[in-house]
């Protein structure tokens, strides 16, 4: 059964001449446990996607659900807060003035404080860093940071993890490490999450399904659950969103749509 369902959504920034449709018609669905990524050049819409499940973004036609509770209609958006959705970004976001403790800690405010204190330790010792507890993000490196903010997402038991370009800050083989770890967590915590991401190395490692994207549209899906697809098959994909130059586009823009 689906935990979380987009239907023939659109996101509309702006108004009037200036209004743009940067999602078009865009419907998809996540199983509970399962890990998504969505795929496609800079611009093609992912974050507005991310945003917009996270309940940041209003939506102008469709609706999205999670568990069957209504999130999004046109005109009508649950607010972020109660909608229990953790999210992580590429720019850690952690706070500089707290420590790491104090970090994962923040979103547990309405907790018991034993119970707190717990969830904290497990959560550390979740991602490696138990030992770092008392350390402030600017004594971490760019990977322990990004673990933090994994610890910090995941401690106050979200229904659905967001993760956007999480990984692009670091050097590539501490992403590449990291992505793996965070797989394996959000696997064995059976954890629910979907990936933003324009690294197809990186959607093939993680997702269990990849949805591409391409100027604000889910153009196709790679099915991972049955069997692996291969960078093979992920580069015959990318053949079919070649630009006028022959080539994977970095960047997708979105011609100006009037909603
Ligand atoms: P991606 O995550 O795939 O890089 P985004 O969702 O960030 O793409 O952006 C999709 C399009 O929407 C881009 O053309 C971008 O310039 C535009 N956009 C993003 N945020 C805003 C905003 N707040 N106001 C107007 N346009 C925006």
């Amino acid at each position: 059964m689906s935990l979380l369902t987009l239907e023939n959504v659109d996101v509309v920034y702006g108004n009037g001449k200036l209004a743009n449709r940067v999602v078009h018609d865009f419907s998809m669905d996540l199983e509970a446990g399962e890990v998504v990524c969505l795929l496609g050049p800079s611009g093609c819409g992912k974050t507005t996607v991310l945003r917009a499940i996270a309940g940041f973004e209003p939506i102008t036609a469709g609706r999205i659900l999670l568990d069957d509770q209504v999130l999004s209609l046109p005109g009508k958006m649950l607010a972020p807060e109660a909608r229990h959705i953790g999210m992580m970004f590429q720019d850690y976001a952690l706070f500089p003035h707290l420590t790491v403790e104090k970090n994962v800690r923040f979103g547990l405010h309405d907790w018991d404080k034993n119970k707190a204190t717990e969830r904290v330790e497990e959560m550390l010792e979740l991602v490696g860093l138990e030992q770092f507890i008392k350390r402030y993000p600017h004594e971490l490196s760019g990977g322990q940071q990004q673990r933090v903010a994994l610890a910090r997402a995941i401690a106050p038991q979200p229904r659905l993890l967001l993760l956007d370009e999480a990984f692009s800050n670091l050097d590539v083989d501490t992403r590449e490490r990291l992505a793996m770890e965070v797989r394996d967590i959000l696997k064995q915590n059976k954890l629910s999450a979907i990936l933003v991401t324009h690294h197809q190395s990186e959607a093939l490692a993680m997702g269990d399904r990849i949805a591409w994207m391409h100027c604000g549209r889910l153009s196709r899906w790679t099915d991972n659950r049955q069997k692996q697809a291969t960078l093979e098959d992920i580069q015959k994909v990318a053949q079919e969103h070649l630009n006028n130059e022959g080539k994977y586009p970095d960047y997708c823009p979105i011609e100006l749509q009037s909603a």
